[in-house]
């Protein structure tokens, strides 16, 4: 399918709605336009399955700073073509030409999905079991993660309880084209979650007003940890699914050394982790000397464990100055050289990413 690069998500999801196919990257923001989706290259909750917008593109028309417009890409889902600069393009954050219209890959929509939470009595065991459920063969969509921390944020902003009893819960999601198949799958994933010792599941039934209540528990995570302080910052840092609960401990040891609250969620079966840096009592001066801080330690433990800086919302204004740090001069030098290529006078988003000297 072709569309202006313009087009919101949504207005594709309803495009689409009443048709066998559909636009398989699921990112939860649906305001966002698909040139904006392109240029962060933004994931979703069927990532796992799926893969991220990059994986859904075919074809991109951009201009560049030139002035010309070019095609980027084929419809051909083969390509041993020389240099893929549709790829380049992917994740730029505009800084190498403006987009302007997107071929996108569609798929036939699966006939069946079902989705569960899974409990566990700590939320190391939750994320313990996800690598060995991938690895049994299960293929879910989704795996996300939630630990009690987030949830007494969210008990006290939404003045309702978590139905589930247990510290650490992973929302698993199938999808399938037979009743057979999604049953097996979720059979074979249920089976490996109990070696962790994962209590009863449940299963997320559209009609039930438990699932439903979950469902909103998750959506409105993000709204109520930003309602339980006056200031926020945000670290979306993506790494290996093994190194999760690695990189869960370094967060609390930060929470005693720097003296802040670090509540976090995210994406389990593709290892994005949601991090909120919160003010509270601190003053601006305060939370931002403490959030350089957090901000540098948790990007050292992204590096060390080979993850990268983030996943979904991209690199931008807000964290350029750390970019050349993690990725080192050379590699950044590399960028400033084709950077110059596409924008010779440094006119689209100048020292986006990374500063252009
Ligand atoms: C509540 C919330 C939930 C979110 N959930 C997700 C999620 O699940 N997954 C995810 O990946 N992200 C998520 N995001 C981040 C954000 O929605 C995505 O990065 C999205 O892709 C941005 O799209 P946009 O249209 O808003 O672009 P903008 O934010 O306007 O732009 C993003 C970047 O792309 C560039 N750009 C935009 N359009 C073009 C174009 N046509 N040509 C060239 N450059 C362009 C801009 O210059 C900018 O650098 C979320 C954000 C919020 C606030």
């Amino acid at each position: 399918m072709t569309v202006q690069a313009g087009i919101r998500l949504k207005d594709i999801e309803e495009f689409l709605a009443d048709k066998p196919f559909t636009y398989m990257p699921a990112p939860a923001m649906h305001w966002a336009t698909i040139g904006g989706n392109v240029n962060t290259n933004a994931g979703g909750l069927k990532a796992i399955k799926y893969g991220v917008t990059r994986e859904h593109i075919r074809k991109l028309k951009v201009v560049l700073a030139n002035g010309k417009s070019y095609v980027f890409g084929a419809k051909a889902v083969k390509s041993s073509s020389g240099y893929s600069l549709k790829d380049l393009i992917i994740g730029s954050e505009g800084t190498l030409g403006i987009v302007t219209e997107v071929t996108m890959r569609l798929y036939p929509r699966p006939k069946e999905t079902i989705n569960a939470l899974i409990p566990f009595s700590s939320l190391e065991d939750a994320l313990k079991s996800v690598p060995t459920i991938l690895a049994s063969g299960v293929v879910p969509t989704t795996v996300e993660f939630m630990g009690r921390q987030v949830l007494d944020l969210w008990e006290k902003y939404a003045h309702q309880k978590f139905p589930e009893k247990g510290e650490g819960f992973i929302i698993l999601g199938l999808d399938a084209f037979t009743k057979e198949e999604i049953k097996a799958e979720l059979e074979q994933a249920l089976k490996t979650t109990t070696r962790f010792g994962s209590k009863q599941a449940v299963i997320l039934e559209a009609s039930s007003e438990k699932a439903q209540l979950i469902w909103k528990a998750r959506e409105e995570l993000l709204l109520a940890i930003q309602n339980s302080t006056p200031m926020m910052d945000e670290v979306d840092i993506s790494v290996p699914i093994n190194k999760i609960p690695e990189v869960l401990t370094r967060i609390e040891e930060l929470e005693t050394e720097v003296k802040m609250r670090i509540p976090n969620f995210g994406h389990a079966g593709d290892g994005n982790l949601h991090i909120y840096l919160c003010s509270d009592k601190d003053s601006k001066d305060i939370f931002a000397q403490k959030s350089k801080k957090v901000i540098s330690e948790l990007y050292k433990k992204a590096k060390e464990v080979d993850g990268n800086m983030s996943g979904e919302h991209g690199i931008g204004y807000a964290r350029q100055a750390y970019f050349e740090d993690y990725y080192g001069q050379d590699y950044t030098n590399l960028l400033r050289e084709i950077k110059k290529v596409f924008d010779p006078n440094g006119i689209i988003n100048p020292d986006k990413i990374f500063p252009l000297k």
